[in-house]
């Protein structure tokens, strides 16, 4: 089963504003469902995994770039993770460590 893409609402395409009024609106491929309007279950799990991610990190006052300088990784790394756009890493962890 799919759902719907909630970013573009299933258009498959998404406006990226573009800050120069001489230059038209740049329509490109919704970069969460890839195109398709449909967000995959597996995906959806990468959605939601993503953003605890975001949420421990920020918890930890950790911006997104020295989280990807510290993961030496590239910043839309990070980005595409949080978002589900990618499946999270599992070494990329900011969670609270386990009390036992
Ligand atoms: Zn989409």
């Amino acid at each position: 089963m799919a759902v719907l893409c909630f970013e573009c609402g299933g258009k498959g395409e998404s406006e990226n504003m573009v800050f120069n009024p001489s230059t038209p609106i740049i329509v490109a491929e919704c970069k969460l469902c890839g195109g398709t309007g449909k967000i995959r279950d597996e995906q959806l799990d990468w959605i939601i995994q993503g953003m605890l991610l975001k949420e421990f990190r920020l918890k930890q006052d950790v911006s997104m770039r020295k989280a990807a300088r510290f993961f030496n990784v590239e910043d839309t790394y990070i980005n595409e993770m949080e978002r589900g756009i990618i499946e999270p890493w599992a070494g990329y962890d900011f969670s609270p460590p386990e009390r036992i």
